[in-house]
């Protein structure tokens, strides 16, 4: 949506609106199109970046530790996301090896490095460097950062298992967890608002 001062323009069907502040929970949609064009921001830039902050930790925490540990007759093995993925691509898995390490390391650690990069500018009220293709990769990075997905798969894989070995959750998957909660929080966010809240920096 663009936003001249206090009106909004819809950018599916050009209509102009008067901007007025939004409540707590509120959306305000295009009349004519119903496309959404303002929603209720409930946190201010600082935490929004505090949140992405901690993803990141949360990120390399859950990438370096042990997704689960195995136990057979007293062998134990345990495994992270990457050990996972490198042993379905030696396994002939290459295609779900691929998806994998996309939707679970590439895309989520995009979207994390993306928004923070916007936001750590938008905290000085300017615009990060490559702020239009920055905003427009936000938006199509979002739908293929499956995260939640691998926890119910995961959560699946290891009830399943557990019929034949000894499955020990690791601290990975907890992370994954709290990763998957901090992700949700953040996707709700819109930062569409960003356009509003700083100016192009001066050249
Ligand atoms: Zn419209």
């Amino acid at each position: 949506m663009q936003r001249t001062q206090n009106l909004i323009v819809c950018e599916h069907c050009d209509s102009v609106y008067r901007r007025r502040s939004l409540a707590r929970g509120e959306v305000a949609d295009c009349v004519v199109c119903g496309a959404v064009l303002d929603r209720h921001q409930w946190l201010g830039v600082d935490a929004q970046f505090a949140l992405i902050f901690a993803a990141l930790i949360v990120f390399v925490i859950a990438n370096v530790s042990p997704i689960v540990t195995l136990g057979l007759s007293g062998m134990k093995a345990a495994t992270t996301l990457w050990g996972a993925v490198i042993a379905m691509w030696n396994d002939g898995a290459q295609i779900v090896a691929f998806l994998s390490a996309m939707t679970l390391f590439f895309f989520p650690l995009g979207q994390i490095l993306i928004f923070g990069w916007v936001l750590w500018f938008a905290r000085k009220g300017i615009r990060a460097p490559g702020f239009p293709l920055a905003m427009s990769a936000l938006v199509r990075v979002k739908p293929w950062s499956m995260i939640e997905v691998f926890m119910l798969g995961t959560l699946v894989a290891v009830v399943k298992a557990h019929t034949y070995f000894d499955v020990v959750p690791g601290a990975g998957i907890w992370a994954f967890g709290f990763l998957t909660l901090l992700v949700t929080v953040f996707s709700s966010l819109d930062p569409r608002e960003l356009w509003d809240l700083t100016a192009e920096a001066e050249a």
